[in-house]
């Protein structure tokens, strides 16, 4: 699997960007003239591979000047639907970009395109096929064997133009006949051996309704959509670069002007995971995960709800850079640059995973302190929150060990452990339950450590989260994992069904979650840095008497390390 991540750098080669400034400067084009377009066509939510498009598509425009359109290349009716239309738009606007108002749907321009393709069908360049559509495959041939023509590639235009109006007006069945182009049966290039322009469906379009029975192919209404909107550049991925002459033909044989000019780069791909709606859609429609917005999905909306930042997607596609050579960015880099900007962005709070009760037997029973907790140690000016006190607190049940070995700082019999801003305790009792499981620990605390330091300076190394059993709210926590456990799921499945290496544990729900009562009432989307667990998230499912929180990433940084080893 080709790496991108080793040839990333902070400033990664983008060689669309050079191609322009070097248009730009040779006054080949006018930045005024300078137009992209993202054109998803909208049958399922984006994902990490479109935040590339996008950033690619729109943030070209913008560096430049120019302009850019949201286009929804809507010509499919059956797989098309509004909620997709919807969910399209926040996701982008999610990112930054806002279109104003170049939104735009390739439905809007059908009138259009049916009369170009009666146009091309005047001039004969395009003819109604009668063939049945296994005819039609099997007579296009292959790489190594010609094409060959259709019985009906000589009928005259007339008969053509006649048959093209009524499959319009809804005279046959789906199926019964498509018009095509006719280019060049023996092309090496499969797409111009006659490709289908149009095709009779009788279904509902979510725009146009039933207005409709016959609906342009992609290929021909790709490229023209780009000519109306007077796109100057239509920046998409490598696997478009073999229908380019076909869009190029379109626009020769209908003489539009000023030409789009399609650039091709490498697609974002990410290990651990799987790309392309139509697969995204198989996990959803197939109950693998809970929708397009499950927090385990490369979706853009399962990002967002997973608590991902925007703006370190956006990083992530500076890193990777913009060229020809398809590479798979290991969801470690991914991660890191999420890290990175997360511990700047988030305020840090305690919460108790899997909760300990620890009763601190010489603290009076009624009796209630608060400290100073800072909310963000690299930013003071983030000011302090005060943390409640009392006898009986909740630690973390994994910072407890019976049998300890001699580094361990945590909480074991016998030894001492400062509680974060608080104060140090040291474990005196161990009370279990009947399977001899440890439910409380019994310790005692010094006086003279209140915020953390004791009267004689006496050093103790390990310093764990709590949270105040009185005051503590609870929640309910979904801690993540990837979705899939090999780097190459669809690799790994060969010619099986990748679905089955969903990783098992890449859920799991905890209940009865301890979090300090600062925390009571976060609004959905709040993040927050829980301090030694990681970062979490509120998720939309959350409501006042049920929090619902979502553990983005843990705090270890695989790549952060390997960085530094690299460079050391
Ligand atoms: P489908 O499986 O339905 O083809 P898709 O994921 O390929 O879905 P499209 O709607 O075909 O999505 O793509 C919209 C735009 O996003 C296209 O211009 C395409 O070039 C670009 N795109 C799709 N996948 C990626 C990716 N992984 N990286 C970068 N750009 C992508
Ligand atoms: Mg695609």
């Amino acid at each position: 699997m080709p790496d991108a991540s080793d040839t990333a750098s902070d400033n990664a080669p983008n060689f669309i960007h050079e191609h322009i400034e070097a248009e730009l400067a040779s006054d080949a084009l006018a930045a005024s003239a300078l137009c992209t377009r993202f054109p998803p066509e909208p049958n399922g939510y984006l994902h990490i591979g479109h935040v590339k498009a996008i950033w690619v598509s729109f943030g070209t425009a913008l560096k430049y000047g120019g302009r850019f359109n949201l286009r929804l290349d809507d010509t499919n009716p059956i797989a098309e639907e509004a909620e997709f239309v919807e969910a399209i738009q926040q996701d982008v606007r999610w990112l930054g970009y806002d279109w104003s108002d170049r939104l735009f749907f390739a439905s809007d321009y059908y009138e259009q395109l049916y009369l170009w393709a009666e146009q091309l069908i005047e001039a004969g360049k395009a003819y109604v096929d009668e063939s049945s559509l296994e005819q039609i495959r099997t007579r296009r041939g292959d790489f190594y064997h010609v094409g060959e023509d259709s019985p009906y590639r000589e009928r005259p235009a007339a008969e053509s133009l006649d048959l093209f109006r009524r499959m319009r007006a809804g005279e046959f069945p789906d199926g019964a006949m498509v018009l095509r182009a006719k280019i060049d049966m023996a092309h090496k290039n499969l797409n111009m051996r006659d490709p289908p322009m149009y095709r009779i469906l009788h279904a509902r379009h979510h725009r146009t309704g039933a207005s409709w029975c016959i609906y342009p192919m992609y290929d021909f209404a790709h490229g023209q959509s780009d000519a109306i909107e007077g796109i100057s550049h239509s920046l998409c991925t490598l696997e478009f670069e073999d229908h380019r002459p076909l869009y190029d033909w379109f626009i020769e044989a209908l003489g539009l002007e000023p030409r789009p000019r399609q650039i091709e780069f490498a697609k974002l791909l990410l290990s651990h995971t799987v790309l392309s709606k139509r697969r995204l859609r198989q996990l959803v429609e197939q109950g693998h995960v809970a929708g397009w917005d499950d927090p385990r999905m490369p979706t853009i909306a399962g990002m967002r709800r997973r608590g991902f930042s925007a703006e370190a997607l956006l990083s992530l596609c500076e890193r990777v850079g913009v060229s020809k050579r398809d590479a798979v960015v290991d969801i470690e880099l991914f991660e890191h640059l999420q890290r990175e900007h997360l511990n700047t962005d988030c305020p840090r709070a305690m919460a108790v995973l899997r909760p300990l009760k620890l009763v601190i037997t010489n603290y009076p029973e009624q009796q209630e302190e608060s400290f100073e907790a800072q909310n963000h140690p690299e930013y003071p000016e983030q000011g302090t929150r005060s943390l409640p006190f009392c006898r009986e607190l909740y630690v973390e049940r994994e910072d407890f060990r019976e049998q300890a070995p001699k580094k361990w700082f945590r909480l074991a019999p016998g030894r001492e452990v400062r509680l974060r801003y608080a104060c140090l305790v040291t474990c005196q009792e161990v009370i279990r339950d009947e399977d001899g499981e440890p439910v409380e620990l019994r310790c005692s605390w010094d006086p003279t450590s209140r915020g953390g330091t004791p009267a004689d300076g006496r050093k103790v190394r390990g310093t764990l989260h709590w949270v105040s059993a009185r005051h503590a709210v609870d929640a309910e926590m979904r801690l993540y994992d990837r979705l899939f456990s090999d780097p190459d799921p669809l690799g790994a499945a060969g010619d099986g069904d990748f679905t089955r290496l969903k990783n098992a544990g890449s859920l799991e729900v905890l209940r009865g979650v301890k979090l300090e009562p600062a925390l009571e009432g976060a609004p959905a989307g709040a993040r927050y840095q829980f301090e030694r667990l990681g970062y979490f998230a509120v998720d939309p499912d959350s409501t006042g008497h049920q929090p619902v929180w979502n553990r983005t990433l843990t705090l270890r940084d695989s790549w952060a390390k390997l960085e530094k080893k690299q460079r050391a």
